[in-house]
């Protein structure tokens, strides 16, 4: 019924992978797809089936538990999943988003401790950054405090939108600890579900990936041991942009599985539904938005596909590149999503159907983890530079 994108794996590793991930997914995530969106919890059957098949930890490093695999591996799987199912692939995506920090910046210690057990799905990783007041200008409005006392550092502050925040066992959590010093007073913090002064609030109601909980988390004198600081003082923000050149494009992949998904779906359905006389891909006006949808997805892969390959390498452009993907993988997944729901008419309206699940589950690409305007804030920078205004 759907029409397989044919790509060879770069080595037999990630070809062994790909295709345990495609029966997985075939299997046991897109048969609960539907009910996963309808009851709005999180999946903990899916997150131990990717546990226990070690999709959790795919490009963290074989000496901390991981594979040791390619990033470009690791957005493929992400594609595959996101294809069936994209609070599903959020599992495997923000495991690497909540990971990041300590493997961007942590010592040899932190990543001892705290890798293996979310590289085997034991612990559950969060990422927070957002505030009520802070999105897109994190570093400029963040109000979350966190001031030193003897070997403590005491938090106060409460973050929003976090993904997984309420199952999470441990958090990555950015706060100011000089507030003088702008982007440079923000730090990066290792806090556990258990630590004093942790507790999660509200949880969003949302319009898609609504089995990835989204919730607040409130910090009150929350008490993080001084080893939990992630790199030195005042190097939070730098890290928290490094690991968005590396979790851009699993947003990216997120993008462009859902894209695929609702472009097969549509595929098989305009060769079976009959109108005047013929199957709907058969009338020009169909056949050719699915012409146009299929050019957009196989350009948003190549695209996504060079930049984890810069990922791999640690390009110095990576940055822009890893902006580039999510910005075109995002655009082609809310472009081809909504033609999907226009080929199948008003079936496609339907919940019967899963194309409006795959719309709904496709606008958040172009919101978290920048939005699209953010994404071509940072290529456009580096094309042209950062305004500076002259020197009076
Ligand atoms: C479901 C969900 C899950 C999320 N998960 C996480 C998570 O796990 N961890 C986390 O830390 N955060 C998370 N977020 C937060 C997300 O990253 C932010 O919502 C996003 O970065 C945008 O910030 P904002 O909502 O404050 O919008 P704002 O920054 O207020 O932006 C509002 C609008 O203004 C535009 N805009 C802002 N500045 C500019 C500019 N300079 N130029 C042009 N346009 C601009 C934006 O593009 C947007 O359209 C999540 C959000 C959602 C909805």
């Amino acid at each position: 019924m759907t029409a397989v994108t044919p790509h060879p794996p770069a080595t037999d590793e990630e070809a062994m992978i790909l295709s345990v991930v495609r029966e997985l997914v075939a299997d046991k995530v897109a048969p609960r797809a539907a009910q996963i969106d309808e009851e709005g919890e999180f999946p903990h059957d899916i997150k131990q089936l990717f546990a226990e098949n070690d999709l959790l930890g795919i490009p963290f490093p074989a000496e901390y538990g991981g594979l040791g695999g390619s990033f470009v591996t690791y957005v493929k799987v992400v594609e595959e999943i996101a294809r069936a199912c994209a609070s599903s692939s959020l599992i495997v995506a923000v495991q690497e988003l909540g990971a990041l920090p300590i493997l961007i910046g942590g010592n040899h210690d932190q990543k001892q401790r705290y890798i293996p057990r979310l590289a085997s799905g034991e612990w559950i990783a969060a990422y927070a950054l957002t505030e009520a007041g802070s999105g897109s200008d994190a570093a400029g409005s963040m109000r979350t405090r966190a001031e030193k006392r003897g070997d403590k550092y005491i938090l106060n502050g409460t973050k929003i939108f976090i993904t997984n925040g309420n199952v999470a066992d441990l958090i990555s959590v950015f706060a100011v600890t000089d507030p003088s010093k702008g982007a440079d007073g923000i730090s990066a913090f290792i806090v556990e579900k258990d630590f004093p002064g942790f507790k999660v609030g509200k949880r969003e109601k949302k319009m898609g990936i609504r089995g990835s909980p989204t919730v607040e988390l409130v910090f009150e004198n929350c008490e993080v041991p001084a080893a939990n600081l992630v790199g030195p003082e005042g190097q939070g923000f730098r890290i928290a942009m490094k690991v968005l050149d590396k979790s851009r494009p699993g947003i990216a992949a997120q993008a462009l599985g859902i894209a695929q998904g609702a472009l097969d779906y549509a595929t098989a359905y305009a060769k079976e539904r009959i109108a005047f006389g013929k199957p709907i891909g058969q009338q020009q006006g169909v056949g050719f938005m699915l012409a146009d949808m299929k050019t957009e997805v196989e350009a948003a892969r190549l695209l996504l596909y060079e930049a984890a390959r810069r990922c791999d390498e640690n390009a110095a452009d990576v940055t822009t590149w890893a902006a580039m993907c999510k910005l075109k993988c995002g655009d082609v997944a809310m472009s081809v999503t909504t033609d999907a729901v226009q080929v199948l008419g008003g079936y496609g309206y339907s919940t019967e159907y899963p194309v409006e699940r795959m719309m709904r589950d496709a606008k958040i690409t172009q919101i978290y983890e920048g939005t699209q305007q953010i994404q071509r804030l940072v290529v456009s920078r580096a094309l042209v530079g950062k305004w500076r205004p002259p020197a009076p």
